[in-house]
């Protein structure tokens, strides 16, 4: 599934790959976080590379709604449920700076930006005290919502909190305008360059990061992969992973302007976009107030990564519900994507411990990380330049609530479950010879002996692979929308063939 942003053909420059070399600052992944954290150093006339594993936007940056928010569906209540009032306002005051940062940058290279009001609404009446309790925690940090009982929507709602002169726009119009300016200062982005491990300790300075193509050599290595590669720390358990939907469509009647998430569940996002976003030539299209043509996203029906037993089926409900709503709407892109939630709802952003003050993450932005990623690399680049911000100092020095605590807990138990479930279902399973031949987009899982084995179908090629995530040995599920074998316990993914896609883990499945 590509995404509307990935739909048409953008720059594929990389740089070339220099064996040995040494520079200031490595940044691992071309998203948001990354390229924004690279120019940030580049500009201060570091020598900075980006390696990236796929290619530039590859991650959610690629694949994300990209509303640019300070109001985010439910999420300030859920932080001040977490934590506590003075880090709920540090997260909005260094969401404040970097959503500033990043409608400067979009303005100074004419990267196209709509403004839109951000709405939270309830669509079940239960929803309605989560609005209100928004609205309350959200004014309490100084932001300026209004309540409203009715929106002008096609279906029920039960009131709503507004954000007034919020933005959206095109990620990889971003990224390819950020990738621009890192090679103006002098910084490289290689891509097609999976970092596979960094050392870095009194006996090993400049910290040597390992990849497939040679090592490189570096001052300070920033972690901006998502979930982090490293396992030291152990943050790939102290994060739930979350895949969730987005599909466009063409729609001949109005569409709703501004920028909606409900509150309650399946959670619905809608946004519109101007149709040269990916989408030349894809049909009829609504005009927008502005006399251009835009289409409609609606995301949503998010989940465990690896826990849905029918991703399909998630799609397809988005589909339904919006040509229900918005009748005549003609699907032109459906994609998915994945984020990280923390136990205390807010990023994880600093040095990675027992990495000897060389290695440093970023992770954990649970869906909002067009304005936590620029945080991040705000953040990373004054931790290591001196001058941080009072909100990240605050962000660094909060304390751990219990029920922060109680809510990592119930995600370490759920990881336990699924590993059990995943072996004892792929032990007393069929053998893998003993399985039919999977259907068009279906896997099964099978055994060999006692190993677990993926053979799926995709373009009538069947493939047969390592049933077994090689992070931390979970049995993987098969993702049909995504055509994916996917890890139920920290959320790595690889293609039917094998190839690694994304997560914590560093490997290809093994073919069998
Ligand atoms: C469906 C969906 C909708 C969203 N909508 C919004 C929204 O409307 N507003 C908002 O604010 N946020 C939204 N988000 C969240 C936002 O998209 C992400 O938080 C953000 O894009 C993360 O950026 P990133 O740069 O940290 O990570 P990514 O964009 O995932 O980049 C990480 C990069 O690292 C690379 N990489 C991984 N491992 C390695 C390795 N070993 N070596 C080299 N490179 C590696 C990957 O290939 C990838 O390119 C959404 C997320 C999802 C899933």
């Amino acid at each position: 599934m590509t995404s509307l942003w990935l739909a048409s053909p953008r720059d594929s420059t990389t740089d070339a790959f220099d064996d040995g070399a040494r520079y200031d600052e490595i940044i691992v992944g071309a998203g948001l976080t990354g390229l924004v954290t690279a120019l940030l150093f580049a500009r201060a006339g570091k020598k900075v590379a980006v390696l990236e594993a796929r290619f530039i936007g590859a991650g959610a940056t690629g694949n994300t709604s990209a509303k640019l928010s300070l109001l985010q569906g439910s999420q300030l209540q859920k932080i001040k449920q977490h934590t506590y009032q003075a880090i709920t306002q540090a997260y909005v005051d260094g969401n404040r700076a970097a959503q500033q940062w990043l409608l400067e940058y979009a303005q100074s290279r004419d990267v196209a930006v709509q403004f839109r009001d951000a709405i939270s609404y309830a669509a079940t009446p239960e929803g309605t005290q989560t609005v209100e309790r928004e609205f309350r925690v959200a004014r309490s940090v100084g932001l300026d919502v209004q309540l409203r009982a009715e929106l002008d929507l096609p279906f029920a709602t039960y009131g709503a909190v507004v954000l007034p002169n919020q933005a959206q726009f095109d990620p990889m119009a971003v990224l390819e305008a950020l990738a621009t300016d890192i090679r103006k200062l002098g910084g490289v982005i290689v891509d097609r360059t999976r970092v596979t491990g960094v050392t870095a300790g009194p006996r090993s300075r400049p910290a040597v990061v390992r990849t497939g193509r040679g090592e490189l050599f570096a001052d300070h290595v920033h972690l901006t992969t998502g979930t982090p590669i490293l396992d030291r720390g152990l943050y790939f358990a102290k994060l739930k992973p979350l895949r969730s939907y987005v599909t466009s469509y063409a729609v001949p009647g109005a569409i709703p302007e501004a920028m909606y998430l409900s509150v309650d569940a399946p959670s619905r996002s809608l946004r519109t976009a101007p149709s040269g976003d990916g989408t030349q030539g894809s049909g009829k299209h609504a005009s927008d107030a502005h006399g251009g043509s835009e289409e409609l996203l609606v995301g949503g029906n998010g989940h465990g990564v690896g826990r849905e037993p029918s991703t399909q089926l998630r799609v397809d409900d988005l589909r339904e519900w919006t040509e229900r709503y918005f009748p005549g709407a003609r699907l032109t892109h459906s994609w998915s994507a994945q984020d990280y939630e923390t136990p205390h709802r807010v990023p994880f952003v600093g040095y990675l411990p027992r990495g000897r003050g060389a290695i440093y993450l970023a992770t954990g932005y649970d869906k909002w990380g067009m304005t936590n990623g620029v945080v991040a690399a705000l953040t990373l680049v004054s931790d290591i330049l001196g001058d941080s911000p009072p909100w990240a100092t605050a962000m660094h020095h909060r304390a751990t609530l219990p029920a922060a605590l109680g809510s990592g807990l119930g995600a370490g138990a759920a990881v336990g479950w699924w590993a059990a479930k995943g072996w004892a279902g792929a032990l007393l399973g069929p053998r893998v010879d003993d399985l039919p031949r999977p259907g068009e987009r279906q896997g099964l899982i099978g055994r060999s002996g006692i190993r677990p084995v993926g053979v799926s179908t995709v373009n009538s090629t069947t493939c047969a692979v390592s049933g077994v995530c090689p992070h931390l040995g979970g049995v993987l599920t098969w993702n049909a929308a995504e055509t994916s074998w996917d890890c139920p316990l920290h959320g790595s993914r690889f293609s039917a063939t094998g190839e690694l896609l994304e997560g914590p883990a560093v490997r290809d499945l093994a073919q069998k």
